[in-house]
């Protein structure tokens, strides 16, 4: 579903392949033009060669880029790249450095942002639920940017449990969501409440608890918390769980970096920068 036809992948692994095209095979494959986003989707800087070696990573900080440039990469792939909206435009400080350094080494910089949280099979919440074990039945919000299921959970063993519809509590998702992404999550909430449906948005969505919450989820998990969160989280029953913002969006640009390495026969490498938040 959505996915371009296959150009001639064998013949590009020599030459590479320009980074307009990649950006034209992305903006079709996430169909960026559908999204109203906070920043410009696709090639926000221009690289100086043909892409063979691609770098993908969750935020376009120096860190990255100094990591890209250490692995010869030509064109590096990240969620979270420049030019949001309201942001100061001026090349100064962080930004200057960052930009300085792509272009002293000829490196292009895609970026995709919204569309690459929410496409279905490759983006941030399809691959978090991968991760986490957790069903796609459908979508909310703008550009189905919220995503909900049902938890998956092991099969009841014990006797006589046959037939059981198989739950678990709010304590037993968020070890699970800790033990999976490597951190530990806030959790608001009673640790007992029984969750079997969950809604999910990567990255910093803690504003969408309401919807959620009409969803009629048990549950909803994302990236960041808020203090509203907590009051909203006592009052409506439901749980939320922060698990990161940069812990759940780790998932969906490795995706595509690597069906982009498939596609045009790339060396592709995901690069995880560490980040607390
Ligand atoms: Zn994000």
């Amino acid at each position: 579903m959505n996915m371009p036809s296959t150009p001639p992948a064998a013949a590009a692994h020599t030459v590479g392949v320009q980074a307009g095209e990649l950006e034209r095979y992305l903006d079709d494959l996430l169909q960026s033009a559908r999204f109203r986003d906070y920043c410009p989707n696709g090639l926000q800087v221009e690289g100086v060669r043909p892409v063979r070696r691609l770098v993908s990573g969750v935020t376009a900080s120096l860190a990255l880029i100094d990591a890209a440039i250490a692995r010869g990469a030509d064109a590096l792939l990240v969620h979270h790249g420049y030019f949001w909206r309201g942001e100061d435009s001026r090349l100064r400080g962080m930004r200057r450095e960052r930009i300085a350094r792509l272009l002293g080494n000829g490196l292009a910089l895609l970026a995709y942002h919204l569309p690459l949280d929410a496409h279905a099979q490759l983006g941030n919440n399809a691959q978090l639920a991968l991760q986490l074990g957790f069903s796609t039945t459908g979508t909310a919000g703008e550009n189905g940017i919220i995503a909900w299921g049902d938890i998956e959970c092991p099969t009841p063993q014990a006797p006589g449990s046959v037939g059981e519809a198989p739950s678990m509590v709010l304590a037993d998702l968020a070890r699970r969501v800790e033990v999976r992404l490597g951190r530990p999550a806030l959790v608001l909430g009673n640790p007992e409440r029984v969750v079997r449906r969950i809604a999910w948005c990567t990255g910093g969505a803690q504003g969408f608890f309401e919807t959620a919450i009409d969803l009629g989820v048990d549950v909803f998990l994302t990236g960041e918390v808020s203090e509203q969160n907590h009051h909203l989280a006592m009052e409506s029953g439901v749980g939320f769980i922060a698990a990161g913002h940069h812990a759940t969006e780790r998932y969906g640009v490795r995706a595509v970096g690597e069906h982009l390495a498939q596609q045009f026969g790339l060396c592709h490498e995901f690069v995880d920068i560490p980040n607390p938040v």
